[in-house]
């Protein structure tokens, strides 16, 4: 910013938040040379942030090229496992592929480790850091639409005042909420996650999930580890602790009259879980919600001086195979940076000049994948993946592998007697197909 004037604001941008989402504008803002106050409730960042870990990270690498080999990560995920749980069996898909190492695809972190690092940067590219800050409220006064215009925000006495607010608060959208830009999420658009880290010896990891070096794996789990509630459970490995957790859809959650933690334990003991746990000793449990609605959840980004960005605006997508929000948040980002970069170089930071970022947004991978995924949510409402697919799939390969002296049976006519068999009919297994190709 130029030299500051009677009148003035503080900075040309205040971001509100420093996970990825907050970090990233905050550096790219800062780049363009604007001043930038990047403000962070807890006292370091990252020490309030919870997820699952598994980084897509070319996003990121566009921002900051190289960083697998600068940033805190953990492992290079090499490895993907989907498995269906039952009380007592397990089948499981395993794609290990050498390809997704070079260029890396995906990393596991450690939010604790990873969010001060990327805070750095943006403190490295000039912008100011004010942890341990919470922000209260945003600061308005009457604008020229039926919102009030924002002009800063409010943390205890204090006001600063700016040309525009970046919210990048998180899942509860808070900020966004409280000028009704953002309506609160019904509880089917929200789930919980329970999370836990579990230190084990590099070896040990090494040994039980078939990788080495940096290498790394992602497991994906549903049906018996969430009792049948909608969700899954992932586990993946660091480089010498595992992440293990639970996410729950709220709505599902609370119909089971079932508590997150009870469900989480009942996972930590399942026989598929527990023997790569064995001997583990817990280092980190932790609980927060996560967006679920995909698309649906997006609503307005862009009001009179404020954006939304990140999770806070509702990109995150969970396509039942992979649980993205991290890179959604650094692209939202690219998306913001680019645009309040233009409204206060055009001297417009109303939501019409503010409109940019949308339109950024609207094009990049983002907005289209979210797009591509829009009718994951509602597919995966379909309480059959919880449960009843477990069941059938474990049937038939039982019957594969079971010699037990009577007459064996092609695969068709064992695939077929499994389906008669298992809870799931032959008309809701060609509507599930049908719906999940166009789903997925
Ligand atoms: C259990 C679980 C598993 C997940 N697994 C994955 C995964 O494997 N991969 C993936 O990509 N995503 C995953 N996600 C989603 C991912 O964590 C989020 O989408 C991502 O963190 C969003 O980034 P963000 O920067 O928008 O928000 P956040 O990371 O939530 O950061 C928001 C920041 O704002 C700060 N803040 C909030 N309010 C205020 C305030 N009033 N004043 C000051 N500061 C404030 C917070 O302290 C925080 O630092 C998972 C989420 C959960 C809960």
């Amino acid at each position: 910013m130029t030299e500051q004037a009677a009148g003035e604001p503080d900075f040309d941008v205040i971001v509100v938040g420093a996970g990825p989402a907050g970090s990233v504008t905050a550096t790219l803002l800062a780049r363009q040379g604007l001043s930038v106050v990047l403000v962070e409730r807890g006292d370091t960042p990252g020490a309030k942030n919870l997820s699952g870990g598994v980084l897509y990270g070319r996003v990121l690498d566009e921002v900051f090229p190289g960083f697998v080999d600068q940033a805190p990560v953990e492992r290079r995920i090499t490895r993907h496992v989907t498995t269906f749980l039952t009380a007592d069996s397990s089948v499981a898909i395993d794609y290990a592929g050498g390809p997704l190492a070079a260029p890396v695809n995906a990393v596991t972190v450690l939010r604790a480790r990873f969010d001060p690092w990327l805070a750095e940067r943006a403190e490295e590219a000039g912008a100011f850091l004010m942890p341990g800050v919470r922000v209260d409220s945003l600061l308005t006064e009457p604008g020229p639409g039926a919102s009030p215009r924002v002009v800063g925000v409010r943390a205890g006495d204090d006001e600063l005042r700016a040309r525009v607010v970046v919210a990048a608060d998180g899942v509860n959208s808070f900020l966004a909420r409280s000028i009704g830009l953002r309506p609160k999420p019904p509880e089917h658009h929200l789930a919980v996650g329970v999370k836990a880290v579990v230190g084990l010896p590099r070896r040990v990891i090494e040994d039980r999930f078939g990788v080495t070096g940096d290498e790394g794996a992602a497991h994906a789990i549903v049906g018996d580890c969430t009792l049948g509630i909608g969700g899954g459970a992932f586990l993946y490995t660091n480089t010498e602790s595992l992440s293990i957790g639970v996410v729950l859809r709220l709505d599902d959650l609370v119909r089971s009259g079932r508590t997150a933690v009870e469900v989480f334990e009942h996972c930590l003991a399942h026989p598929g879980l527990a023997p790569y746990l064995r001997d583990g000793e817990v280092l980190e449990y932790g609980s927060h919600l996560v967006a679920e609605g995909g698309l649906g959840m997006v609503g307005q980004v862009v009001g009179d001086g404020l954006v939304v960005v990140g999770e806070a605006a509702g990109l995150t997508i969970n396509s039942g195979l992979t649980v993205r929000g991290m890179d959604l948040a650094i692209g939202s980002a690219v998306a913001a940076a680019r645009g309040v970069g233009e409204a206060v170089a055009a001297g417009d930071t109303s939501a019409t000049g503010l409109a940019a970022y949308r339109r950024h947004l609207d094009e990049s991978f983002v907005m289209q994948d979210l797009r591509t995924y829009a009718k994951a949510p509602a597919f995966l409402e379909r309480g059959r993946m919880y449960g009843a697919y477990g069941e059938l799939a474990a049937g038939l390969f039982h019957d594969v592998f079971s010699l037990d002296g009577s007459p064996r049976r092609h695969l068709a006519a064992t695939a077929w007697r499994a389906v008669r068999r298992s809870p799931v009919t032959i008309g809701q297994l060609m509507s599930d197909g049908w719906a999940g190709v166009r789903a997925l």
